[in-house]
């Protein structure tokens, strides 16, 4: 019990070291954007192009920062009763637009009377959009990523389905390390952050993988009376 103890005290005191550099850091981060917004505007065209890459890149560190501090702060999630079809719903226009920008094509088919359920809406759509980016960036310029919804009287769940290259078998025991990525603009800090989530609302993550074929993710969610997704 001791060491249980213990243990909980260095995870809360490594989440609010996180959340104060993290803060931190992004002050004076926010600094420098604003300037080298300034310095742009006022640029030739020739170096245009260079600021936008420095804010781009900005922005790539600060995502970064809001990852690792979601995922080391862990703290206790605000629950409230919901449908997930509300946060789906409110995340097809991001999605689709990203999907579009790649030529990719976005297929959603929700199923009918989806029951409420416990849910963190901010976290949750960290969740699925993590999950559909990834689906996306797995495929080249075409391909269908697609979204399913179905539910039983004890489980929630969501099907996310891309077409891309598959995750080899090797790989697969790795995925929710965090930092481990096979991209050379990656974090490896979505699906850790996935499972967190997850977990947090009494769900888990399976994977289905087909190496050249694609990758569906589901996150089946919990919902019985009694069950940590239900409780007050
Ligand atoms: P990142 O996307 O920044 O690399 P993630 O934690 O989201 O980090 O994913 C870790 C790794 O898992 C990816 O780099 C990739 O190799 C693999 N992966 C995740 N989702 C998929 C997918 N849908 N298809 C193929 N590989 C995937
Ligand atoms: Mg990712």
């Amino acid at each position: 019990l001791r060491d249980e103890r213990g243990r909980m005290e260095r995870l809360s005191l490594v989440g609010q070291m996180a959340a104060s550099i993290t803060h931190e850091i992004r002050n004076p981060m926010a600094v420098i954007r604003g300037f080298v917004q300034l310095i742009q505007e006022r640029s030739p065209q020739s170096q245009f192009e260079y600021f936008r890459i420095i804010m781009e890149e900005l922005d790539r560190a600060n995502l970064i920062i809001s990852d690792f501090l979601s995922l080391a702060q862990n703290r206790e999630l605000k629950m409230e009763r919901a449908n997930l079809h509300h946060t789906i719903n409110d995340l097809v226009p991001l999605i689709s637009a990203d999907a579009n920008l790649r030529g990719q094509t976005l297929e959603i088919v929700l199923c009918e009377d989806m029951p409420d359920m416990l849910l963190n809406d901010r976290e949750m759509k960290q969740l699925l959009l993590n999950l559909a980016r990834n689906g996306m960036e797995a495929m080249g310029d075409k391909g269908v990523l697609r979204i399913h919804t179905a539910w039983t009287a004890e489980e929630v769940s969501i099907q996310i389905a891309d077409e891309g290259v598959g995750i080899p078998q090797d790989k697969l025991d790795h995925l929710f390390e965090p930092f481990y990525t096979t991209k050379t603009r990656g974090t490896g800090l979505g699906l850790p952050l996935c499972l967190s989530i997850a977990e947090r609302h009494n769900g888990r993550i399976e994977i289905h993988t087909r190496e050249g074929e694609g990758t569906t993710f589901v996150v089946s969610f919990d919902i019985r009376e009694g069950s940590g997704g239900h409780a007050n």
